[in-house]
């Protein structure tokens, strides 16, 4: 069970953090494909259940997989702690939920993935927990909107699919002063371009469905933070509420992790050259990159993040029928709602991930009936440009 220590570069805990070898002395990570384990003998059972044996009891709780691939994510990410849930939205749903009760107050960005919005929205106020959303790019706002109840600050930056950027650094502060704890949903910028917990942010959350796997296979979620507030505010309700991700995800998600960071650097290189190339051409307007020193807050992005990210959006004028004609001349980049895949995948986010809300909310949320939103894959940057310069003049 040897394990390497925290001081090793996050290409090498990818690769090694975390495992747990079986007596065989396996290579790849071992899958304990098992829904309970069993006991020696009634003691040692009585005192699993008390407390005082660590060993695995029941693959709801625990199961030596899913602490591999929780082990590696603590690791990599640099929390205490880290606990793998079925999805993404049963991580986010579990790190906001955990944190208040009745009479609380939320704090989030309107600017968010349309489900995480939906539990800030409409979710947690069927509990008796209000919720304020507010222009997450405006500190005045955030500041305005807390209360003396206020327990948790929720935001995701880069933002879906706009990719506006936050400042979690001066976020947190608020949150701080406040006396409240800040949550960020880390998915678009991946556990390798930035680290929300040094900048002050007290629990991140990963859909692991989107570059963690990066091939399309499985769902999954992480929940990280510190060691006492996964223990106050988590691992009952994990245990007793039942999120638990199957061990045979878990296991598709530790493989995804050996190649995250060769994944990510390319798709950044590649999504980096595309967006300049986009920025470029007279018949597209609006591009969106993090990357790129145009980006309406590139200043925060150059300190916060390592790269632009995988992503791009823009704008292909002439509304919904243009976006969808410019969609259906794309011949290699697939019409799909995941991103961080090997893959290119593009889709049209006002009929999609967020065709539930109004046209004045979409608005004021930044999407238009022209934005589509491109994630970059593994495919070779001059296929990828062929197959867009194809597509904008008519396919
Ligand atoms: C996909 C996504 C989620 C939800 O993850 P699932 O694994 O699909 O449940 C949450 N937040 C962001 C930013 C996402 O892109």
């Amino acid at each position: 069970m040897s394990q390497p220590p925290r001081a090793f570069r996050p290409e090498t805990q990818l690769v090694h953090a975390g495992t747990l070898r079986s007596s065989f002395g396996e290579t790849s990570e071992a899958l304990f494909l098992t829904q309970g384990f069993v006991y020696p003998d009634a003691e040692t059972c009585a005192a699993r259940f008390e407390g005082s044996d660590p060993g695995f009891i029941y693959s709801r709780f625990s199961n030596p997989t899913v602490q591999m691939f929780e082990s590696r994510m603590a690791l990599l990410e640099g929390a205490e702690a880290a606990r793998a849930t079925a999805t993404g939205m049963a991580a986010i749903t579990m790190a906001i939920m955990g944190l208040v009760k009745a009479g609380d107050h939320i704090v989030a960005a309107s600017r968010l993935f349309g489900s995480c919005r939906y539990v800030c929205e409409e979710w947690a106020p069927r509990y008796g927990v209000a919720s304020t959303l507010v222009e997450g790019s405006d500190l005045a706002s955030w500041k305005a909107a807390i209360r003396p109840e206020t327990k948790v600050l929720f935001l995701e930056s880069p933002t879906n699919p706009t990719l506006d950027v936050y400042d979690i650094a001066e976020i947190a502060k608020l949150a701080k002063a406040a006396g409240a704890l800040l949550v960020v949903d880390n998915v678009f910028a991946t556990p390798l371009l930035q680290k929300p917990l040094a900048l002050g942010a007290d629990v991140v959350v990963y859909s692991a469905t989107k570059h963690i796997d990066g091939q399309g296979r499985c769902l999954g979620g992480v929940i990280l933070c510190s060691e006492q507030l996964m223990k106050d505010a988590y691992a009952t309700p994990l245990r007793q509420t039942g999120p638990a991700i199957s061990p045979f995800n878990a296991w598709v998600l530790l493989k995804g992790l050996e190649t995250l960071a060769v994944r990510v650097e390319r798709q950044c290189v590649t999504a980096q050259h595309m967006a300049d190339r986009l920025a470029g051409d007279p018949r597209l307007s609006g591009v969106l990159y993090p990357g790129r020193a145009d980006h309406p807050q590139a200043a925060i992005a150059r300190r916060q993040m390592a790269a632009g990210g995988t992503l791009i959006a823009f704008d292909v004028p002439g509304g919904r029928d243009a976006a969808f004609r410019f969609m259906n001349a794309l011949k290699l980049i697939r019409i799909s709602n995941n991103l961080g895949d090997a893959k290119s995948l593009i889709t049209h986010p006002a009929t999609t991930t967020h065709q539930r809300f109004t046209p004045e909310a979409r608005a004021e949320m930044g999407i238009g009936e022209g934005l589509v939103r491109l994630s970059i894959g593994l495919e070779h940057l001059e296929d990828l440009w062929e197959d867009v310069v194809s597509a904008l003049s008519g396919g």
